[in-house]
């Protein structure tokens, strides 16, 4: 009976530690995600394409700066994460 105790015990703290890593593991890529693009990898470029704009982006915010590509962005400038809103 105490074997059977034991045995159960170790597997309620195996699925508690494996939780946990799990957890830790999910955190840490939840912080990867929200790490921004640089310019380059967004394909940034201080024009507008045609009528868009990071103006009206919904990415953008005011004054020079934008939610996914890192540093300054102008607002008459375009990426290709551009994202209009519905
Ligand atoms: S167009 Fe690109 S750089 Fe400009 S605000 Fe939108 S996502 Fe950011």
């Amino acid at each position: 009976m105490v074997g059977i105790l034991d045995r159960s015990r170790r597997k309620l703290m195996g699925a508690v530690v494996t939780g946990a890593s799990v957890g830790l593991l999910f955190r840490g890529s939840r912080i990867k995600a929200a790490e921004k693009m640089t310019k380059q990898q967004a394909e940034y470029r201080d024009a507008p394409n045609g009528i868009y704009s990071c103006g009206m982006c919904t990415l953008f915010e005011k004054p020079k700066s934008c939610k996914v590509v890192e540093g300054e962005v102008s607002e008459d400038g375009w990426c290709k994460a551009f994202a209009l809103a519905d």
